[in-house]
């Protein structure tokens, strides 16, 4: 369907007049557009901006968001500057006062999360994407947990007549995610301690929550492209420490992560950050973490 088309049948269900419209809710990314989905239910309805295959740092900016942005209700944001590549020109262009930054409609999910490597000085002279912190809090789950919670009382600000349903939702999301934290805890427990390597410090969050050791990054500084002379000591450092996983994400260099890998023995794992883009976890919080857990343990138990 074209973006006209769209419009066009956007523009004529307005017409039609629902008697409580949802919520248009706008994400940056994929796993807020799950989480908000699964709040909202039928009170809203969920764009997500980016890819789940795209890099949340360099989002494809689209004529086509303009337009999501300017219908838009309310915005669901990263922030901590995850955003920050991308996004600010399109809500320039968007107009739309509703998501004013500090406004009801301007979500910011890092609000009221402990972010890790926040820098004493803000210098991104260097290029380092990680200016304001670590952005990948998701990672998490029990920090997915808090934004949940934020979410639904940003709905219920939004549309009060609905919040008995959005605080209902969140209890109903927070029950299967204690769960699932709980059996994520249970099988990863065997590796604490254990060190992984990443292509960039997309995994520390949930290292922290985990007991793995996440200090080692294909990439010399968040967001620049990995050196010779930088893998050279991560082959090094892998070698001498016996790290056996390198984790890869769906826009890294898979190749890069090979030749590491078999210069060092170790396992590349493909995970992800947002729901769909790993087989079976389209627009599932949960599903995603759990895909993704898997796949982790799968490679800390590979014998090479
Ligand atoms: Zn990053």
């Amino acid at each position: 369907m074209t973006s006209r088309t769209t419009l066009v049948l956007a523009l004529a269900l307005a017409a039609a007049g629902p008697a409580h419209a949802a919520l248009r809710v706008v994400t940056t990314t994929g796993e807020y557009g799950a989480i908000a989905t699964v709040i909202g239910g039928d009170k809203v309805t969920v764009t997500v901006l980016a890819k789940s295959t795209e890099d949340p740092h360099f989002v494809d900016a689209k004529p086509s968001h303009i337009v999501t942005l300017n219908r838009a209700d309310a915005l669901i944001e990263g922030g901590a500057d995850l955003e920050v590549g991308w996004l600010p020109p399109l809500l320039e262009g968007a107009r739309n006062p509703k998501l004013a930054a500090g406004g009801p409609g301007h979500i910011r999910a890092s609000e009221g999360i402990q972010l890790i490597d926040v820098p004493a000085a803000l210098d991104r002279s260097q290029g380092d994407v990680h200016a304001a912190g670590n952005p990948h809090f998701m990672m998490d789950p029990s920090d997915a947990r808090v934004v949940a919670a934020h979410i639904a009382d940003a709905f219920c600000a939004l549309d009060a007549p609905s919040c008995a349903v959005y605080k209902s939702n969140l209890a109903a999301f927070q029950s299967r995610l204690d769960a699932k934290i709980a059996d994520w805890q249970a099988v990863l427990a065997p590796f604490k301690g254990t060190p992984i390597v990443t292509y960039h410090p997309t995994w520390k969050y949930f290292a922290k929550r985990f007991g793995l050791v996440s200090d080692l990054y294909l990439e010399p500084k968040p967001g620049i492209p990995p050196s010779p002379p930088h893998l050279a000591e991560v082959i090094q450092k892998m070698t001498a420490d016996k790290i056996r996983v390198i984790l890869v994400e769906p826009f890294q260099s898979r190749k890069t992560a090979e030749s590491v890998a078999d210069r060092t023995g170790a396992t590349v794992v493909e995970v992800c950050q947002f729901p769909g883009g790993l087989p079976g976890t389209a627009n599932d919080y949960v599903a995603l973490m759990d895909a993704d857990v898997k796949a982790i343990v799968a490679g800390l138990q590979a014998k090479k």
